[in-house]
């Protein structure tokens, strides 16, 4: 075919220059031809070139219409290889030959393709691709058979004879270590030039042992490079004929070299879907890594054997060990170590013996040993990973650990966990299973290590935060042993007994001065049976209660235990005045709200937590001290023997403790003044209902602070001499505003008590009144403070007016 296409060719363009004789494989065959029409040479080849050029379909139609299919593709093959030679010099872009590859396949090559296709997509790995790219090619070449040279990635030059796969592995390769004198392929990985030789041939490449390396029936070889996109050689092809087969010539190599372009792709591909897999599979890895490392952080101990076991599994170790560096002493020390495969709930300790002069063995049988010392104490020194393939080749190894447990090491890849720039510790993995650790696995590890700095630092965090709560609930202890009432205290109570009348005590102008302070609390014993019965609550509880509530009031001027008490007091007789008004559960928490809703008051408002920087300001950035008395209140109630509300169901406790809450926290004047104005706007425009739980809030909490202000609606001899213990206590916070360098309000300041009528006007005016007049609209029995209130402003606005005159 190639003969007729150049006979009909020359017949007009015999006027050929040697140099494209050359070109052409069956060049004599045409010069011949050429030669006999030489007498009616008619056209130089200049002219038909020129002729060509100007007239390219003539070309094309030629072509079309003669041309073979397969004299095609080998022209395109050269033509792609040319491109090939092309590119390596002038980095030509790749997809002209890409574009030619195209073409080639339109050859009748689908079913290689269909093959080589479907094995991409079913085990896309590089040994699979590669072992069928071999077979496909031997098959199209006529090759008896073929040799697959994979060329180990870790050890350059280093080839390994690919002896087929192995279906009982998921297809891994089986792989034999090839001796580095296999001339022919060990040349042509070495060169990447392909190599054709025939038995009984002298190539002064090689010496003539090359012959006994081959097998007997091999007569004829071809072995060329695969090499993949970027430039990197990654196996050797060796084909072989047997001697009736005949030698290989440049087209057989050319025909390998069209599945090779091929294949390259394939592999290219391959390569992508494997590093894709890996690194997905990395990534789980990771994820099952963090979440198992964060979800249940229990102790150092045991978030080192996780780290270790997942390092174990990552790079494929027999062993693994994880040391920590301790840098006040600059040593690295280990409490568990030498983690061994499925020991994921057995976990092997091995302590290593004192007689060994570098290990130091502790009684907890932790080991440590100097930084610098050992593969582990160097990386923990130098920061620098080591891979070492021979651990006995390594001066730095420390042999005494085999020696001490009869292990052997063999291979060791050793990696520092940073963080925050410094090294905390040093995971060393210990004898791959097969073969050496791996640039992938460095880098594995290396993502892997970031992982474990975070969890380590975590895991040391959660250890301080554990030890600082023991610290705490210590202190708790020892806290609330003090700040309970004492049992002689209880007794004490007891044997006198709680009151069986109200001594008057259901009057909103109760004085509070004449009970001593011990009575108080049996009449807040008293209030709660009268309100709620004795029977729903335990009696021996509740008085306990109340004595530590009483203890927990500081002995503050105004803000005492008095206070406490005189509030719970008007609450009580707003519930039991307003008979139905509020509910059980509301009055439990307006009652005992009351009665805790200054607790532990220091004499200071919100404002001097605040300028002073109290911790309690701290966590509490508005109302402060309310949210303190709330949360003392329920301290309290968590002691053992006071919780009052233990017999109540699990709703109505949940319910009482919000309402506790939402009482107690109201008590807060600042809050008085959103609140006033919100149920203010539902008494004008009459929408307030008893029915909306909202509106509900509101009263309850204007009920709180109606009670919290109630010294102001009592008769004239008590609120004097409240409002008395109030400016003590301002003129206390005064001092200390003074002494921090802080200017304190009039009302505070010491020297301004001429301020003290007119202060209270002002109170009482902006205040006491609106509150008691909200009050007294919704609850009307509560006409009492509202009267008494009115009366106490008349009085201080005329001592204010008095004062005045007197200027
Ligand atoms: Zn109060």
């Amino acid at each position: 075919m190639c003969s007729a296409v150049f006979r009909k060719f020359f017949v007009i363009c015999p006027g050929k220059s040697r140099r494209t004789a050359a070109t052409c494989p069956n060049a004599d065959r045409y010069t011949s031809i050429a030669d006999s029409h030489k007498s009616s040479n008619m056209v130089t080849e200049e002219q038909v070139r020129t002729f060509l050029t100007d007239h390219p379909h003539v070309l094309e139609d030629f072509v079309l219409d003669t041309v073979e299919m397969e004299q095609l593709e080998r022209w395109l093959i050269r033509k792609s290889k040319q491109g090939k030679r092309l590119q390596e010099t002038s980095l030509v872009d790749r997809k002209t030959s890409l574009s030619k590859w195209k073409f080639c396949v339109h050859a009748d090559k689908r079913q290689m393709l269909q093959n080589l296709t479907h094995s991409l997509q079913d085990k896309p790995t590089q040994d699979y691709v590669l072992w069928e790219l071999a077979s496909c090619i031997s098959s199209a070449v006529k090759a008896d058979g073929f040799r697959l040279y994979m060329v180990d990635q870790e050890v350059p030059n280093q080839l390994h004879l690919h002896l087929g796969l192995d279906h009982k592995k998921n297809n891994t390769p089986k792989l034999q270590r090839m001796k580095n004198s296999v001339s022919i392929p060990s040349h042509v990985a070495r060169t990447q030039q392909p190599v054709r030789f025939s038995r009984g041939l002298i190539d002064a490449r090689f010496s003539e042992n090359v012959i006994n390396e081959l097998h007997s029936e091999m007569a004829h070889i071809q072995c060329q490079p695969i090499v993949e996109s970027d430039g990197k050689l990654i196996a050797v092809l060796e084909l072989w004929r047997r001697e009736s087969g005949g030698a290989f010539y440049e087209e057989d190599e050319e025909i390998a070299y069209s599945y090779l372009v091929w294949g390259g792709i394939a592999l290219h591909y391959a390569h992508l879907y494997l590093n894709m897999n890996q690194q997905k599979s990395l990534n789980d890895f990771l994820l099952a890594v963090v979440k198992s490392i964060f979800q249940d952080m229990v102790s150092i101990d045991s978030l080192v054997i996780k780290i270790m076991n997942f390092a174990q599994r990552l790079v494929d170790a027999d062993r693994a060990s994880l040391f920590l560096v301790d840098a006040r002493n600059k040593e690295l020390y280990a409490t568990i170590f030498d983690v061994g495969i499925g020991d994921d709930s057995t976990v092997e300790i091995r302590s290593h013996s004192s007689n060994d002069d570098e290990v130091r063995v502790h009684p907890s049988k932790e080991i440590r040993f100097p930084l610098g010392t050992g593969i582990a104490g160097q990386v923990a020194m130098t920061g620098e990973i080591l891979n070492i393939k021979d651990a006995y080749a390594d001066s730095r190894f420390n042999r005494a650990v085999d020696q001490l447990t009869g292990y052997t090491t063999h291979t060791i890849l050793c990696m520092p966990i940073y963080i925050r720039g410094s090294i905390i510790g040093v995971v060393q993995m210990v004898n791959k299973h097969k073969g050496y650790f791996t640039k992938n696995d460095e880098e594995a590890f290396e993502t892997f290590a970031v992982y474990c700095g975070l969890a380590l630092h975590h895991a040391k965090l959660y250890d301080k935060i554990r030890k600082s709560q023991q610290k705490y609930k210590v202190a708790l202890d020892v806290l609330s042993y003090h700040n309970t009432c004492t049992e002689e205290e209880f007794e004490s109570a007891l044997r006198t007994g709680i009151p069986k009348d109200s001594m008057g005590i259901d009057d909103y102008y109760f004085n509070p001065f004449e009970l001593k302070d011990m009575d108080k609390a049996k009449y807040a014993m008293f209030m709660f049976n009268d309100l709620f019965g004795s029977g729903g609550f335990d009696q021996a509880c509740l008085l306990r209660f109340i004595l530590t509530v009483r203890k927990n009031y500081r002995r503050v001027p105004y803000h005492n235990w008095t206070h406490g008490f005189s509030v719970a007091n008007s609450m009580y007789c707003i519930i039991k005045q307003a008979n139905g008004a509020f509910n059980k559960n509301e009055s439990l928490a307006l009652y005992v709200g009351a009665l805790c809703h200054d607790l532990d008051h220091r004499g200071k408002n919100n404002k001097f937590m605040l300028d002073t920087e109290s911790p309690l300001a701290a966590i509490y950035s508005t109302s402060t001290m309310e949210h303190h008395h709330f949360n003392q209140a329920v301290t309290i109630l968590q002691q053992e023997g006071h919780n009052i509300f233990s017999k109540l169901t699990n709703n109505d406790y949940k319910q009482v403790l919000g309402y506790l809450k939402h009482c107690i926290l109201a008590t807060d004047l600042a809050l008085f003044f959103p609140n006033k104005a919100r149920l203010g706007e539902l008494v004008q425009t009459k929408t307030f209902s008893w029915n909306n739980s909202t509106h509900r809030g509101l009263i309850q909490a204007i009920a709180m602070t109606g009670s919290d202000l109630s010294a102001n609606a009592k008769p004239w001899d008590i609120q004097v001499k409240t409002v008395e213990v109030i400016f003590e206590e301002f003129y206390d916070q005064g001092d200390a505003e003074r002494a921090a360098g802080r200017m304190p309000i009039p009302m505070m300041d010491r020297q301004q008590t001429n301020q003290q009528a007119s202060s209270q006007v002002g109170f009482l005016t902006g205040i006491c009144i609106p509150c008691y007049n909200l009050l007294h609209t919704l609850i009307p029995e509560t006409k009492a403070l509202l009267d008494m209130c009115k009366k106490n402003l008349d009085k201080w606005s005329q001592i204010d007016e008095d004062m005045k005159q007197k200027k």
